[in-house]
C-alpha cells in the first residue's frame, strides 16, 4: 500500500516498524491478605528503583549522543519518582484496601493525573504527560513487562507515531531510528526542521499511518517524496534499495562541491549559509560546505528545560558558534518562542491562534528581562567572531525601533563595564509577516539586512496554517502572491542598499532556486543537508538565464503553473540533478 504524506526530511529508509505508544496492558484487581503486604510494598519499591535506573540509563545515552541539555528532559520524570505524596498515598491505600499494588498504583496515578489536569497553572498541567509516561514505566515493571522505548531500542527501526513534538524528535536515538512517519504535521513544522537537523528521513501529515502499519512489519519511508510504502513486494524493495544507493552516490558526488564557491557560470556570487537549531550541528554545517550561518534558532535553548538560559550559558554557546564559524558570519536570531515552539515551559496559557499570538519579538519586548539577557550575551560573544543580530516576526517599524533601543542600552551598559563587543554588529529584520514585506522601505532605514522567513510569510499571506496537514495543498511557496512579496522585498532591499537573504525552507528547495536566484536574492540559508544541491544548481546556470526564468514565472497565474514551470526549467538546465 502506498501512503502519501508531506516530505519533511529527505532520504530513503527501509526497515521495521516501531509504533510509538502502542503498548497495551491489562490490570487485574487481585485481593491480597495482610500477610502479603510487605511483599507488595517491596514490589512497589523495586519497581520504583528499576524505573529510576531505566531513566538514568536513558539520560546517559541521550547525553552521550546529543549532549547533556537533551538528557535533562528526563529530570521531570525523576522528580515524579521521588514524589512522597504519591508514594505514601499508594502505601496507605494498599494497607487499607488490601488489593494488589499495580491496581492501587494505577488508580492513584489516574486520580493524580486528573487533579493535575484541573489546575489553573499551565506549567503544572503540562506535567501530566510526564506523570503518564513515568506511571506507565512503573506499571510495566510491576507487571513484569519490559517497555520498549525509543531510547533503548536495540535494532534499527522506523518510528511511526500520531505526532512527535520537536523535543520527542530531538531525543530520537539517531543510531537506531532510521526514519519516522507521523499522522499529523506540516512541512515547515519544527518537528520536520529537527528531522532535517538530525538527517533522518521523515514524512509527516500521513493522516492515518498509525492505523495502516503493524509493529515489526517492513516498510519503506521515502522522505524526499513524502511516501510511505507498507507491505512492499520484492520488486518495490529492490527499486528502493537502488534508490538508496543512488542517493548515497549522489551525496558522495556532491562532496567535491564543499570547498567550491557558490557562484553562477557568469560570475554572480551568492552567499549560501546554514540554518541551525543547536550548536551540535556545527560539524554538519562544515561538512556540507556552508558559508557561515544565516539562521541560528536560539529558542531551541528552551527545548527540554524548565528554567531560563542564563547570560553566561548563552554567551558560551554563541561564542562557541562564532569562533567555529569565523571568519564567516553567524546570524543569531533572538528568541522566536511561541507558535509550535516551547511556550509551555514559560507558563504561558494556550492561545487560540498561537502562530498569530504572543510570540517572537512581541514576547521579547514584553519581557525585557529575558530579552536583555540574550542581547547582552550576543553582544559579548560578538567580540569572538562575526555575529549579526536578527529579530523575528517584525510586523511594524515600532517593534524594530524598540528592539534596537534595548540593544543600544545593552551596548551602553557593556561600554560602562568595559566589556568588549563588536561596535559595528549588524542588525536585521526577519521579513515573515505580510505587513513587514509591504513596509520594507520603512523598515530598511532601521536595519542592515533582511532575511525572508517564508515558512511564516507563506502561512500569513495565504492564511494557511503551516502545521496543518489538511490544508497542506494550499501552502504554496510559488503562489503568485508570495513571489510578488519576495521580489518586492529584494528590490526594496537593493534600492536602499541593504542585503536580502532567505532562511525559510523555500531557500533549500531546489525547485525554487532558479526563481530566487533570478530575483537577486543575496543569501540562501537552509538546513545543512540541502546546501550541496542548492550550490550545484547555482553553479550550473547563468544569472542572466535565472533572471529571465524568474521574470517569466511572474507572468503565470497559479502556484501550480509556476512550480511546474520552474521544475521543467530546472530539469532542462541541470539534467543530472536527482
Ligand atoms: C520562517 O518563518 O521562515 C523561519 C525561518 O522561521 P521559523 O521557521 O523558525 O518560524
Ligand atoms: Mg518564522
Amino acid at each position: 500500500m502506498l501512503l502519501k504524506g508531506i516530505p519533511a526530511s529527505p532520504g530513503v529508509a527501509i526497515g521495521k516498524v516501531f509504533i510509538l505508544d502502542s503498548e497495551a496492558y491489562t490490570i487485574i484487581r487481585r485481593e491480597i491478605s495482610e500477610r502479603d503486604l510487605p511483599r507488595e510494598i517491596a514490589r512497589f519499591e523495586d519497581a520504583l528503583i528499576q524505573t529510576r535506573q531505566e531513566i538514568l540509563g536513558i539520560q546517559e545515552r541521550i547525553s552521550e549522543q546529543l549532549g547533556i541539555k537533551h538528557a535533562e528532559i528526563f529530570n521531570a520524570h525523576l522528580l515524579v519518582l521521588e514524589d512522597r505524596t504519591l508514594i505514601e498515598d499508594v502505601i496507605a491505600r494498599l494497607k487499607k484496601e488490601l488489593v494488589c499494588v499495580e491496581y492501587v498504583f494505577d488508580d492513584v496515578l489516574k486520580n493524580y493525573m486528573s487533579a493535575f489536569q484541573k489546575v489553573e497553572d499551565e506549567y503544572l498541567r503540562e506535567r501530566v504527560a510526564d506523570i503518564r509516561d513515568i506511571g506507565k514505566r512503573i506499571l510495566l515493571h510491576l507487571l513484569g513487562k519490559k517497555r520498549e522505548t525509543l531510547a533503548d531500542i536495540g535494532e534499527k527501526v522506523i518510528v511511526i507515531a500520531y505526532d512527535l513534538s520537536p523535543s520527542d524528535t530531538a531525543s530520537l536515538h539517531k543510531k537506531n531510528v532510521i526514519a519516522f512517519a507521523t499522522d499529523i504535521g506540516g512541512k515547515t513544522s519544527h518537528t520536520a526542521i529537527m528531522a532535517k537537523a538530525l538527517e533522518i528521513p521523515a514524512v509527516v501529515g500521513l493522516k492515518s499511518v498509525t492505523k495502516s502499519v503493524k509493529s515489526g512489519a517492513t516498510i519503506i519511508v521515502d522522505g524526499s517524496n513524502g511516501l510511505v510504502i507498507t507491505d512492499p513486494d520484492q520488486e518495490t524493495l529492490a527499486k528502493y534499495e537502488q534508490a538508496k544507493t543512488k542517493i548515497a552516490e549522489f551525496d558522495a558526488s556532491l562532496t567535491h562541491l564543499r570547498d567550491l564557491p557558490c557562484v553562477t557560470r557568469d560570475g554572480h556570487q551568492v552567499h549560501l549559509s546554514a540554518n541551525i537549531e543547536i550548536p551540535d550541528e556545527m560539524p554538519s554545517v562544515k561538512s556540507h560546505g556552508a558559508n557561515g550561518i544565516g539562521l541560528y534558532r536560539t529558542e531551541f535553548f528552551y527545548l527540554d528545560r524548565v528554567d531560563f538560559p542564563t547570560e553566561e550559558e548563552q554567551y558560551e554557546a554563541y561564542k562557541n558558534v562564532a569562533e567555529k564559524t569565523a571568519p564567516d558570519y553567524v546570524v543569531i536570531r533572538t528568541f522566536d518562542l511561541g507558535g509550535d515552539k516551547f511556550m509551555s515551559q514559560l507558563k504561558i496559557p494556550k492561545e487560540m491562534n498561537p502562530f498569530m499570538g504572543w510570540r517572537a519579538i512581541r514576547f521579547c519586548l514584553a519581557r525585557p528581562d529575558i530579552f536583555k539577557v540574550q542581547l547582552r550575551a550576543i553582544l559579548r560573544a560578538s567580540a569572538h567572531g562575526k555575529l549579526k543580530i536578527m529579530y523575528p516576526m517584525i510586523s511594524g517599524v515600532e517593534e524594530l525601533r524598540e528592539a534596537n533601543k534595548l540593544l543600544g542600552e545593552m551596548k551602553d551598559e557593556l561600554r560602562r563595564e568595559n566589556v568588549p563587543f563588536d561596535q559595528n554588529v549588524e542588525t536585521g529584520a526577519m521579513i515573515e509577516v505580510p505587513s513587514a514585506a509591504m513596509t520594507a522601505d520603512i523598515l530598511a532605514r532601521e536595519v542592515d539586512f533582511f532575511s525572508i522567513g517564508t515558512n511564516d510569510l507563506i502561512q500569513y499571506s495565504l492564511a494557511v496554517d503551516r502545521v496543518n496537514e489538511k490544508i497542506a495543498y494550499l501552502y504554496e511557496p510559488a503562489h503568485p502572491a508570495v513571489l510578488r512579496l519576495i521580489k518586492s522585498v529584494i528590490d526594496i532591499g537593493h534600492k536602499t542598499n541593504i542585503w536580502v537573504g532567505m532562511c525559510g525552507e523555500m531557500a533549500g528547495d531546489p525547485v525554487f532556486t532558479l526563481l530566487l536566484l533570478g530575483f537577486g536574492l543575496d543569501e540562501f540559508s537552509t538546513s545543512p543537508v540541502n546546501i550541496p544541491v542548492i550550490k550545484q544548481i547555482i553553479r550550473s546556470v547563468d544569472y542572466k538565464t535565472a533572471q529571465q526564468i524568474a521574470n517569466e514565472a511572474l507572468t503565470l497565474s497559479t502556484g501550480t503553473e509556476i512550480e511546474e514551470f520552474a521544475a521543467r526549467k530546472l530539469r532542462e538546465l541541470v539534467p543530472d540533478l536527482q
